[in-house]
């Protein structure tokens, strides 16, 4: 019989936070880097060559904008580097020391406050999620476990039954918008098949059941995010022609009084598809009849940070209809042919992949508004899709770059390794390329080519800027050869997953811990200051500690 786990009928409370929990769980546990395994003598290993970044895009993705188009100050005189980015890049078939997706669920039942999150899985990962999501003590959780037992394993219960039974229980109690059932490695493994029952189950109960199979089997735990999108967009409302909309919603009068109008105002809709300034302040035509092309951004972040990129955008002219996930469940955006798509995050590719084939919208293919550099070529390129002349953004990225002088400082010319665990490597390696750093390698756990096209332009275009040779991107990194490869390059600062944090640390390489960065504040242009004091931190902390040895040494020796 399943049984419904949750903060109030089982998980314990613990005063640990998350991070420490997962800490001494993965060092206690970890196989692969124990102190013998570590450092010892390189091995040579065959390694694949990619194919190129396939250039047979989907029509439904908007022409990605040349990035080396966008105004190069160095362009011309870039020496080193400067040939063209071949997209190939080594690709090692390395483990993938990652989180489990599944953790996906502390974030987004927080960000989509009306919801109810049910993980369908065993003991295992109840304790995964129990650890994980400690931090969570003092919030009412909007999740619970469904723990398979081997009855349910075996299939001697009937699973609807069981699952319409936990429902019934959720809906009684909090009373959800929504309910999404995460799958885990064992319903992938028994094959239960929870999408042919949602659709039934949700008549029923009269909620809508949205299923992602956010599971252990992922390469990284940044996807489990990216699954639920890819599920919850095919619950978005359909997006009708707003043409037929404005007919549908006006009167005769006003129809007429529009006609009227647009036939005084032809010049407006010819100049349409040319670049307008948003500031011009006359009225245009698109304030009358609703504009064709709508724009919903994708990728879940906190409000604040939500809020401050949309105004970045509005500051352009260009209004965004509505985010995927929204706060509310009954806020989801509608999709449709004309509406144009576009993700925050590089770990997003399913979804980008669902709203193009399953919901038809056109995705713009721009790089990840990280960094001063990233957030200017995001707003760039959306403006560019919107026929809109980007205004002071040039003003706006010089500005925050001079207010990062001091912590740019600091790390230029310090080198960083990326062992590969959240798939935000790129845009991270292609932001530290631009402060200065050198990038020995870039390893990431799965590179979806066609998604993050933009980003790797706008980090071939840094690299030429920067004149510095372009960075190794290894794709599933073998975590074993990269330590030999940490080992004789010796960077300044690993950026790692949790596994090998600790055991690095122990032979005097300072690392950071990739998770951080997910859950940061990172986007847009106020948080840079904030991105790069998380890369400082551990340095310095290093740097103090080394200064105040040598201290404590010389006072000792006196
Ligand atoms: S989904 Fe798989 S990997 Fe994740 S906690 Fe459960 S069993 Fe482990």
């Amino acid at each position: 019989m399943f049984m419904m786990k949750n903060k109030l009928n089982g998980f314990q409370k613990s005063s640990t936070p998350r991070f420490e929990t997962i800490k001494k769980t993965n060092v206690a546990g970890n196989k692969v880097s124990g102190r013998n395994s570590l450092f010892s003598p390189l091995k040579k290993k065959s390694v694949c060559i990619q194919s190129s970044i396939s250039e047979s895009f989907l029509p439904q993705i908007v022409d990605a904008q040349n990035i080396s188009s966008m105004s190069t100050k160095n362009e011309a005189s870039a020496s080193v580097g400067s040939t063209p980015y071949s997209g190939e890049f080594e690709c090692e078939t390395g483990n993938y020391h990652t989180f489990c997706p599944i953790s996906c669920v502390s974030w987004l039942y927080q960000k989509i406050e009306d919801s109810f999150f049910l993980v369908i899985g065993t003991k295992t990962c109840g304790y995964f999620l129990q650890n994980a999501l400690g931090v969570m003590i003092f919030a009412e959780p909007r999740y619970a476990m469904a723990e398979l037992e081997e009855s349910d394993i075996s299939a001697q219960l009937n699973d609807y039954k069981e699952l319409k039974r936990l429902c019934l229980q959720i809906k009684q109690d909090r009373n959800p918008s929504v309910i999404v059932w995460i799958g885990t490695c064992t319903t992938e493994i028994i094959k239960m098949d929870l999408e042919g029952m949602a659709p039934t189950l949700e008549a029923e109960i009269g909620i809508p059941i949205v299923v992602a199979r956010a599971n252990g089997l992922d390469y990284a735990f940044t996807q489990g995010e990216d699954t639920v999108l890819a599920a919850m967009a095919q619950k978005c409302p359909e997006r009708t022609s707003p043409q037929l909309e404005f007919l549908a919603q006006s009167s005769v009068t006003e129809i007429l009084e529009s006609y009227s109008s647009t036939s005084t105002n032809t010049q407006i809709e010819k100049a349409s598809p040319t670049p307008i300034s948003h500031n011009s302040g006359e009225e245009s035509l698109t304030t009358k009849i609703p504009s064709t092309k709508e724009l919903v951004l994708f990728g879940s972040l906190p409000s604040t940070i939500a809020n401050q990129l949309q105004l970045e955008l509005k500051r352009q002219g260009i209004n965004v209809s509505g985010w995927l996930p929204s706060a509310r469940y009954a806020d989801l955006p509608a999709l449709g042919e004309n509406v144009y798509v576009c993700g925050i995050n590089p770990f997003l590719s399913r979804t980008a992949t669902s709203l193009m084939r399953r919901r038809k919208c056109k995705l713009i293919s721009a790089p990840f508004p990280i960094g001063p550099d990233g957030t200017r070529a995001w707003v760039e390129k959306i403006c560019n899709v919107f026929g809109v002349k980007p205004e002071g953004l040039e003003e706006r990225e010089s500005m925050i770059w001079s207010n990062l002088k001091e912590s740019i400082e600091f790390i230029k010319g310090k080198s960083v390794f990326f062992m590969g665990d959240n798939l935000l490597e790129i845009s991270l390696a292609r932001f530290l390329i631009r402060c200065g750093m050198t990038v020995y390698e870039i390893g990431i756990p799965y590179m979806d080519k066609r998604f993050q096209a933009g980003e790797l332009a706008l980090l071939h275009k840094t690299c030429i800027e920067m004149k510095v040779p372009f960075p190794r991107i290894v794709e599933k990194p073998d975590n074993y050869y990269q330590i030999q490869r940490i080992k004789e390059l010796k960077p300044d600062l690993v950026i790692t997953g949790m596994a090998h944090a600790n055991p690095l640390e122990a032979r005097g390489i300072t690392t950071k811990w990739s998770v951080e960065l997910t859950f940061s504040q990172i986007h847009g242009f106020s948080y840079a200051k904030d991105l790069l004091d998380i890369i400082i931190k551990p340095m310095r902390r290093n740097k103090n500690l080394e200064k105040n040895n040598t201290l404590s040494r010389t006072f000792v020796d006196s």
